[in-house]
């Protein structure tokens, strides 16, 4: 926790909204794009100081990691906005149990298999869980996410799912050439966009990271995820 300097940390925060805000002119994005902090590694007292910068948007990977932190999460309202927690992270589908009740939306679904339990746990709940789709857009072996021609098909399954409420597409482009890739989300999200598919809303497109976010903004990102970013460089993956 030493090497956490909150003044860092608020500044970078301060940055990133401006380099935000200048891309989203600058490109005609009209999203307003949200900053989200990822929290991967960093202590929840740490996390906390976010919110004093009127960030409202945390970002988890891990379950075991989100279980053992959020309790110490400040999750109580400030100025009249209640903190959202996204899971972000390769999520097995006998841990969505863990999170269905305090996660408000998960953006990482890749299968039917997977969106099957969070509708069957969301229901017997009484709730409905916002989900994003997460696309593999480069085709990479290590990742997670669907295939660009799954997605189509994938949603137009989901969209009728009670427990489950279709916001989007997520994803990690390959780090080179982000420039094609964010294309290519921006045009396959357009195109499922167009269909108006009944119950899916489309209105959340979550890409960019630390080392491509403006270029994310540049190409209709509404939610950008930034870790290092803001905190500095995790000690561990
Ligand atoms: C870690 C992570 C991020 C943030 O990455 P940084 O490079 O630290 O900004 C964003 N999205 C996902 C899914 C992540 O796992």
């Amino acid at each position: 926790m030493d090497n956490y300097c909150p003044e860092t940390i608020r500044e970078n925060i301060r940055v990133i909204r401006e380099n935000i805000a200048e891309a989203c002119e600058k490109y005609g994005n009209e999203k307003n794009t949200e900053l989200m902090a990822v929290t991967k590694t960093v202590p929840p007292e740490i996390v906390n100081l976010v919110f004093g910068e009127g960030l409202y948007l945390l970002g988890e990977n891990r379950v075991q990691e989100y279980l053992g932190k959020r309790e110490s999460y400040d999750l109580k309202e400030h100025d009249g906005i209640v903190p959202q927690v996204h899971f972000i992270g390769n999520l097995q589908t006998n841990k969505v149990k863990y999170i269905i009740d305090d996660i408000d939306m998960i953006q990482s679904v890749d299968s039917l298999k997977l969106a099957q339990e969070i509708n069957r746990l969301a229901s017997a709940h009484n709730k409905i869980m916002d989900v994003l789709c997460e696309v593999n857009i480069g085709g990479e072996d290590t990742k997670g996410g669907i295939t660009p021609a799954d997605t189509i098909s994938l949603i137009e399954q989901l969209a009728p799912v009670e427990g489950i409420r279709v916001r989007g597409l997520m994803t990690i482009p390959p780090p080179v050439d982000s420039d094609v890739y964010f294309g290519r989300m921006a045009e396959l999200f357009n195109k499922i966009k167009d269909r108006n598919i009944e119950g899916v809303s489309m209105d959340v497109l979550s890409m960019g990271m630390t080392h491509d976010y403006v270029n994310a903004v540049k190409f209709g990102s509404t939610v950008v995820r930034v870790g290092t970013g803001i905190f500095g460089r995790r000690t561990y993956i």
